[in-house]
């Protein structure tokens, strides 16, 4: 039997809103293996509830960061020096566009709600990983995203989300080639619909879990719990010679061809 073992390596998760948060199930599995945390929350309304979380994994970190202001991935950064010394897992989980651009006319979405969407939900890889490159290449490490099929299909509603999500992918394969020669490995789970608070934000969802089931080669949705599961192989050395990839975690919905 292959056991994981990652006691010994630390891990920023960022993203984690909530017991549903697809971060969260990275969370717990990259905490059952071993690994040493620190979960990051968005803002003074999410600290509760994130601390709560994090209490229930024992030696757990939490940290404000708002990937819209630089200052407060800098303060994680240097904490994270200060307490754990190097990180060897980074999952990001962040995503966002505003309500009124994941509904209606994509051709009509204003420049500030596509640059919003961009901003948070793709350039905050490369950014949050530039920013704690220094504690990231000291061992090599792993950067695990998470990316939908609207990045490479037209999805309804998903609008400016796809055009966030298709930038994020290019992005992981750019990264992933030139922190290659630094032994940092980058990579995407791309995850069927799970029913979230991010995913709640897009119109007709219900109906997209729904469909998905029925579609999907293995006739149901995934769980976050599977998208964990990806997420800890992705980030011990099982996957040691996977790099640029997205790897699919949606029951086989996208290789359907109708
Ligand atoms: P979620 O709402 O639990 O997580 C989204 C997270 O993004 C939240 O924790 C939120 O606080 C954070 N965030 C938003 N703006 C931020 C900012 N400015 N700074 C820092 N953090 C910010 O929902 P989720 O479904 O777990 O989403 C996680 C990722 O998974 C997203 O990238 C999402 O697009 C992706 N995804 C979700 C699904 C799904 O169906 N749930 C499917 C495929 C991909």
């Amino acid at each position: 039997m292959v056991t994981i073992d990652l006691s010994g390596r630390n891990a920023l998760v960022m993203g984690v809103a909530n017991h549903r948060s697809l971060s969260w199930a990275i969370a717990q599995r990259l905490h059952a293996a071993g690994a040493r945390l620190c979960l990051t929350y968005a803002g003074e309304r999410l600290q509760s509830s994130v601390e709560e979380l994090a209490g229930t994994l024992p030696g757990t970190l939490t940290l404000e960061c708002d990937v819209t202001r630089d200052a407060t991935i800098d303060t994680v950064a240097a904490r994270l020096g200060e307490q754990l010394g190097s990180l060897q897992m980074l999952v990001h989980g962040i995503a966002f566009a505003r309500k009124e651009d994941l509904e209606g006319a994509f051709v009509a979405t204003p420049r500030e709600g596509f640059m919003a969407a961009l901003d948070v939900s793709a350039y905050s890889l490369l950014n949050v990983t530039h920013r704690v490159l220094p504690l990231l290449e000291k061992q090599g490490a792993s950067i695990v995203t998470l990316s939908y099929l609207a990045a490479e299909r037209a999805v309804p509603s998903y609008n400016v989300m796809g055009s966030a999500k298709a930038v994020l992918e290019q992005s992981v394969r750019q990264l992933a080639y030139e922190l290659g020669p630094k032994a940092i490995r980058v990579n995407a789970i791309s995850a069927g619909p799970v029913s979230t608070l991010a995913a709640r934000g897009i119109h007709g969802f219900t109906g997209m879990l729904k469909q998905h089931a029925e579609k999907a080669p293995l006739k149901r949705n995934v769980t976050k719990e599977e998208v964990g599961s990806c997420g800890l192989f992705l980030m011990s050395d099982l996957s040691s010679g996977i790099t640029g990839e997205v790897i699919y975690v949606d029951a086989g919905y996208s290789i359907m061809g109708w």
